[in-house]
């Protein structure tokens, strides 16, 4: 009989976009875990940007943060291209920005998280890594059911069960509001890091990053944007 797989769960991999919340994420996954690898995907995104943002915020956290620096361990960058191929969505096509007749935004491309998740698996179980972090929140979101914690859970399980091994899996943003998330970056890293973030990690759909707003760069007017300068805005306005 095959005997499940025991992981080390000093060990985490953070799916990191590269964006405000897994940039968080990963920032809490360093003051937690003794060794901490990212991965990010390609799955033909319309814009770079968000791939550049990884690097950079990697790299600040580094200069920032020497503690996490000895943490912070290797970055993969995974090939999901195959959503691309399957479907159109605006993250991935010259397709307006806009909620669809389901209700969810053309941005939303199906079945992401699960893939992200399932790949990150893949490699965790290579590396012997048992802690999966990832930024998903249900609290403040587009409304993406794979954000939402039941589906993340149920994946999670599925990967369990599929390859036998004991992965735990850990989003600590899930539910809280874009301006407690702000707050939890205070605490983890002080102002420094909340200036890191909100510098240099990316959610604009649009991949827009000449115009810098008080919440960091973007277009201003698309989901993302709006979302991100709403928390900014209650982060900041708390006094
Ligand atoms: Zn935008």
């Amino acid at each position: 009989m095959v005997r499940m797989r025991k992981l080390d769960h000093r060990k985490a991999l953070v799916l990191f976009s590269g964006g405000q919340d897994s940039s968080i994420t990963l920032a809490w996954a360093l003051e937690r875990y003794a060794d901490v690898e990212t991965i990010g995907f390609t799955y033909g995104q319309r814009h770079a940007v968000e791939l550049e943002a990884r690097e950079t915020v990697r790299a600040a956290l580094r200069a920032a943060f020497p503690d996490w620096a000895r943490r912070l361990g290797a970055d993969t960058v995974a090939d999901a291209g195959g959503l691309k191929d399957l479907g159109e969505t605006a993250m991935t096509h010259e397709t307006e920005i806009h909620l669809a007749e389901d209700g969810l935004p053309t941005t939303f491309v199906p079945g992401r998280n699960l893939v992200f998740l399932a790949l990150a698996g893949a490699l965790a179980y290579r590396r012997g890594i048992g802690v999966i972090a990832g930024g998903m929140c249900e609290a403040d979101y587009s409304g993406y059911p794979d954000c939402r914690e039941a589906a993340l859970r149920a994946q999670l399980e599925a990967m369990r069960l599929g390859m036998d091994a004991d992965f735990e899996f850990q989003s600590p943003l899930m539910h809280i509001d874009k301006a407690e998330s702000w707050r939890l970056a205070e605490r983890l890293g002080g102002a420094r890091l909340v200036e890191i973030v909100n510098e240099h990690s990316h959610t604009c759909y649009r991949g827009e990053r000449d115009a810098r707003h008080a919440w960091g760069f973007g277009c201003g007017t698309c989901p993302a944007c709006e979302l991100r300068a709403k928390g900014w805005a209650a982060y900041t306005a708390r006094g």
